[in-house]
């Protein structure tokens, strides 16, 4: 017998995983090349030559018994201070390797924060649209996630709203920059405000709100755009880093928390948050994986075939009559359903081979993602499929 707490995940990851058995449907009946499957989130630009270099030199060259043991929880000394190096050069921040706890991805980095800082009933407030692992994550740890409603002209967060909501028991905000599933980059103005609302509502409450910044598309950000970093706007910020998208690397698992010395309890966070990383079963992150950022630290994916993709599909749609405003970052487009309801579009979408997912899965109903993490001639060979769709909603006549 599975647990109550379970049962509703189980229902939901059904609806996942249709949609990936009608992929592999129409893909056999189809052939992969005539189906533009624009779902999953997966980066489609290879690793940087040097992660498989680092790899080779690590296994021929390193004592296998270091490099394959157990270290300390929170990671290897020399790669937390590699990292932090690297950190301090790029945004002229002052950390030190005890400032970063290494995790296997950001989902268990945000889980690691999540349980060293969340009592039960303490809430957790995220800006809709959102990755809806964040609802479980928050409630692994018994938290109550309090949603902020989208502002759909700029996809920025909704701060007002945002005031209205924070109460004594807001333990923490999560915040997703660049963000999943719009592709919009906070800006610094939006940054600034934010933090003037914690600082502010900290005060009124005499609480302690973290700001919980989840970063795996950090280096995905386009036209020369910059993603503040966070730590520098607001005190109580806890970075969340991912080496999935920035260099290709999901299936490893492996990123860090940043808990900076001006975070409220510092000290007592670093040491909890590493026994969270424990106690949660990953015990600690990848070693070989570690080793390999270190080697790897300032490597870059190849972010232009992410732009070029970026710049033709949204080009393409605006062309059809789609409504949806330009990504600045990630790899993703949100687009406008023509109609209200949103399911009703992506599965008139599937009649052309073009596989998209609901608003509904990111808590903004009437809007679809795409992911274009794709190859070129997947979004080249889409846009007549999409001319169909348009034409069947009249979007062009
Ligand atoms: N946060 C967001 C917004 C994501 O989109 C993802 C993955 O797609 C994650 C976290 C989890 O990333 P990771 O693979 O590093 O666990």
């Amino acid at each position: 017998m599975i647990s109550e707490k379970m049962k509703p995940f189980v229902e939901n990851n059904s609806a996942i995983r249709m949609m990936f058995e009608e992929g592999n449907r129409l893909r056999a009946k189809y052939g992969a090349e005539n189906v533009f499957d624009f779902s999953l989130g997966n980066p489609s630009v290879p690793a940087p030559d040097c992660v498989r270099q680092a790899i080779i030199e690590l296994v021929n060259e390193e004592n296998p018994t270091t490099l394959h043991g157990y270290m300390s929880n929170a990671g290897f000394e020399d790669v937390r201070q590699t990292i932090a190096k690297s950190l301090n050069r790029r945004f002229g921040t002052a950390f030190q390797g005890k400032n970063l706890i290494m995790t296997v991805g950001a989902a268990s980095g945000l889980n690691v924060i999540l349980k060293t800082v969340l009592n039960p009933g303490d809430e957790v407030i995220v800006f809709a649209p959102y990755f809806l692992e964040y609802g479980a994550y928050v409630r692994n740890y018994d938290g109550v996630l309090v949603e902020i409603s989208p502002d759909t002209e700029t996809f920025q967060p909704n701060l007002a709203e945002l005031e209205e909501k924070i109460t004594a028991k807001t333990k923490a905000v999560i915040v997703n920059t660049p963000h999943n599933p719009t592709g919009v980059v906070y800006s610094e103005e939006t940054i600034q405000k934010l933090s003037a609302i914690l600082e502010k509502k900290q005060k009124e409450f005499g609480s302690v709100i973290y700001l919980i910044s989840d970063e795996p598309y950090r280096e995905l950000a386009y036209d020369g755009v910059e993603v503040p970093y966070l730590t520098k706007y607001y005190d109580n910020t806890v970075v969340g880093y991912s080496y999935s998208k920035s260099l290709s690397l999901p299936g490893e698992r492996i990123g860090y928390l940043v808990i900076p010395d001006e975070a409220d309890g510092s000290e007592e966070l670093l040491a909890a948050a590493a026994i969270a990383n424990r106690i949660l079963g990953s015990v600690n992150a990848p070693s070989l994986m570690q080793k390999v950022i270190a080697k790897c630290v300032d490597a870059e994916v190849d972010v232009a075939a992410y732009d070029k993709n970026r710049q033709a599909l949204y080009n393409g749609l605006k062309e059809l009559g789609f409504s949806c405003i330009k990504p600045q970052g990630a790899f993703y487009l949100f687009v406008k359903s023509p109609v209200e309801d949103e399911k009703e579009f992506c599965q008139a979408a599937k009649k052309y081979n073009i596989l998209m997912v609901p608003g509904t899965s990111f808590a903004c109903p009437g809007y679809v993602r795409l992911a274009y993490c794709v190859s070129y001639d997947t979004i080249v060979n889409a846009l007549p499929q999409f001319e169909k769709l348009a034409e069947e909603f009249g979007l062009r006549k």
